[in-house]
């Protein structure tokens, strides 16, 4: 640290600070179960009218973009570069405290402690708190982050809520987004002044519990291939009648499928790719299927993740070489949807190696992982902006109000980002 202070980590002010702000967030957002922070909506209001206050308190600038994100800063005026740093307010239906609001209390910490001790970084400080990057509500995600490039879309706006089916243009209308200028798919932030943007996010997987790392820096946001719907169609027909080679059997194709893949993706995990599967959609039409009847059709989705999107590429050309393949030999047909693409996003090396040092000279591991879960952070890497992640070890996943964040490992967390920007040259 500069002039010879402890670090932030060991600041007790700063670690009370945080879990005071945790604890009020979540009293003012909870829900029957865990806490709901609506995208757009009721909850995320209230925890960022709460941190506009906390934040006028300290005597921080307070500014609202046009898409009703929140920006925080010390000093008003910026003419320079500056570091962003931020996350989400809005939370899944019944989450947990700590994803998105970590990133958001991160930057607030990081400011009150600029503050206090009166540090003047190389380059001016921001904290963005963003709206709307949980799809649960509106099935669209990053919302407030896709709004500050102009990449939302009509189709974006009119999506519908899951219960009310009230259009997002409706609740961004209220929450004093300025819709007409969004229309215009104009970004509204010079993403050119933007010298680096942080993201501190608690790990929404259990790779740091179980290396038992506090804090891992993060190597890049997986993208996806998805398919929602493959159907494959054999014969349905008389379970005791029909000999195997007669057999056109739907479920067995698709377990064939299933495991052809799961073969691949060993055989690409022991080569050091990076990727994972999942089929989590998979049956049989339970109304017309019945023990004793040969399954003629079954319906499932297909969804693979990489770092890497060559990886991707080359994943998607096994699925439907695979499905040939078992066309041929079980005499079945595959009919596939269009695949939907989601694009990796790496973070940016220079960063990612800042962050390590970081991290390392104030005594935790030097460790980096993937991030399994897309993140706003992936927005800014695809649109050029240099990007880095912080994770924070977290207990029984996320999206769930079981997920455990120790304060002490996020303080490290917030250490490491004070560090990084310090250093930062
Ligand atoms: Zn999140």
């Amino acid at each position: 640290m500069s002039n010879g202070q402890v670090p932030l980590h060991e600041e007790q002010w700063i670690e009370n600070l945080a879990i005071k702000i945790f604890s009020d967030i979540e009293a003012l957002t909870r829900d029957k179960v865990g806490i709901s922070r609506e995208s757009y909506g009721k909850g995320e209001a209230l925890g960022i009218n709460y941190l506009i206050n906390l934040a006028e308190e300290f005597g921080f600038y307070v500014e609202k973009d046009d898409a009703a994100n929140i920006i925080l800063s010390l000093d008003k005026s910026v003419k320079t570069n500056y570091f962003l740093v931020g996350s989400h307010m809005d939370s899944v239906p019944q989450g947990g405290n700590f994803d998105g609001l970590a990133g958001v209390v991160a930057g607030f910490l990081l400011l009150a402690h600029l503050k206090e001790k009166q540090i003047r970084t190389s380059l001016p400080v921001k904290v963005l708190i963003l709206r709307g990057e949980e799809s649960a509500w509106y099935g669209k995600n990053c919302i407030g982050s896709k709004a500050l490039f102009g990449l939302l879309t009509s189709e974006d706006l009119n999506a519908t809520h899951r219960s009310t089916g009230d259009k997002l243009s409706k609740a961004m209308d209220a929450s004093g987004v300025k819709l007409d200028v969004i229309k215009r798919s104009k970004p509204l932030i010079n993403s050119k002044k933007i010298e680096v943007f942080i993201e501190i996010h608690i790990e929404q997987g259990p790779v740091l519990v179980d290396k038992d790392w506090p804090i891992a820096i993060v190597t890049g946001i997986r993208g996806n291939y998805r398919h929602h719907k493959i159907r494959c169609k054999g014969n349905a027909g008389h379970s005791g009648t029909i000999p195997r080679y007669l057999r056109k059997d739907a479920v067995f194709a698709g377990a064939d499928l299933i495991t052809r893949m799961d073969d691949h993706w060993n055989t690409i995990e022991q080569h050091g790719g990076d990727l994972v599967l999942t089929s989590g959609i998979f049956h049989t039409d339970a109304d017309n299927q019945a023990m004793s009847r040969i399954p003629g059709e079954i319906l499932f989705s297909f969804e693979s993740r990489s770092q890497d999107i060559s990886t991707l590429d080359a994943l998607e050309n096994l699925l439907r070489s695979e499905c040939k393949t078992i066309e041929r030999e079980r005499g079945v047909y595959f009919e596939f949807d269009n695949v939907i693409k989601s694009d990796p996003a790496e973070c940016n090396q220079e960063v990612v190696n800042k962050l390590l040092d970081a991290s390392e000279s104030l005594g935790f591991s030097r460790v980096s992982v993937a991030s399994g879960a897309t993140h706003d952070a992936a927005i800014f890497s695809n649109k050029g902006v240099k990007t880095g992640m912080i994770f924070v070890r977290n207990d029984k996943g996320s999206h769930n109000p079981e997920e455990r964040m120790e304060i002490k490992d996020f303080m490290k967390s917030v250490s490491t980002l004070n560090k990084f920007i310090n250093d930062y040259e």
